[in-house]
């Protein structure tokens, strides 16, 4: 006779790779750069980062990041930036420094 599925008796396998404890990316803002005109905060999908109140040294407000956990290292934000102010590195410990 063919057994059904049923997902409450059948333990499901687990994951091969476990899941990453920690966010897959992390941002940096380089604050002299940036002239504050908001495109990383408004696009970014996650809404990781927010404004400061404070002013960088040309008198611009710039981003901070508000929700780091939240990153998923889409580097829209770094593509969307046109004073090169912000960057991604991702946590994905796959390359190695070479001598
Ligand atoms: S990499 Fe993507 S999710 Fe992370 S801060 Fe930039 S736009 Fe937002
Ligand atoms: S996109 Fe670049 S210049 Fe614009 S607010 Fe963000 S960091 Fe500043």
């Amino acid at each position: 006779m063919k057994q059904s599925y049923s997902p409450n008796k059948t333990r499901l396998r687990e994951p091969v790779v476990p899941r990453q404890k920690f966010p897959p990316g992390k941002v940096f803002i380089l604050v002299e750069r940036c002239k504050g005109c908001q495109f990383c905060v408004e696009f970014c999908p996650k809404q990781v980062l927010t404004l400061s109140p404070r002013f960088n040294a040309k008198g611009y407000h710039y981003p901070v990041v508000e929700n780091p956990d939240l990153c998923v290292n889409c580097q829209l934000c770094y593509y969307l930036c046109p004073e090169l102010a912000i960057y991604v590195v991702s946590n994905n410990n796959n390359h190695t420094i070479q001598k």
